[in-house]
């Protein structure tokens, strides 16, 4: 598992990424709908199980980005849901992907 950490968080709202510089030189870039299906918070983990991915191709936007005292970050999205939190490791993941 990689402890890379961000040097550079930027929203693109035309664009509609997320884009992460990493600090061993790697860039993540992350698409708003993509961020908002894999939120892990209790309750879209749970509607997941149920094979509903909430915003899934929708046309939700990033609405504001907060860091965690943890390392990470939680994420406001278009659709009034901002209860997810993102640790670096997960956005790393998710940007792979
Ligand atoms: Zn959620």
């Amino acid at each position: 598992m990689s402890a890379a950490v961000p040097v550079s968080i930027t929203v693109r709202s035309a664009s509609r990424l997320l884009c992460i510089e990493w600090d061993d030189s790697a860039v993540s870039e992350l698409p708003h709908a993509r961020l908002r299906a894999r939120c892990r918070c209790a309750a879209c983990t749970h509607a997941a199980r149920r094979g509903d991915t909430p915003g899934d191709g929708a046309d939700v936007t990033l609405t504001a980005v907060n860091a965690v005292a943890d390392g990470g970050l939680n994420l406001v999205f278009s659709d009034g849901h901002g209860r997810g939190i993102y640790p670096w490791a997960y956005l790393r993941e998710i940007g792979a992907a």
